[in-house]
């Protein structure tokens, strides 16, 4: 099932572009820029600012090396928290 529409960015909240293709959602941010997060991803993003930024910063680091649309599942997640 896909569905699209637009939504709050879950790392810095601006409105953006979301096509949903569970078990993850495709966001078109413009600040955070295109990138694909695993719905248990988006669980933690909501609770955990250190989560958030960690991801963000990932995502741009990801662009900035070419990635087109990087992804971040929670094993990415739990990598970049180191836990
Ligand atoms: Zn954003």
């Amino acid at each position: 099932m896909s569905i699209r529409g637009t939504a709050a960015c879950p790392l810095c909240g601006r409105v953006s572009s979301l096509q949903s293709t569970e078990p993850a959602v495709q966001l078109d941010c413009p600040d955070c820029g295109p990138y694909e997060v695993t719905t248990g991803v988006i669980g933690h993003l909501r609770s955990d600012a250190r989560a958030k930024a960690g991801v963000r910063a990932e995502i741009q680091r990801q662009i900035i090396s070419g990635v087109a649309r990087p992804h971040i599942s929670l094993e990415v997640l739990k990598a970049l928290l180191g836990r």
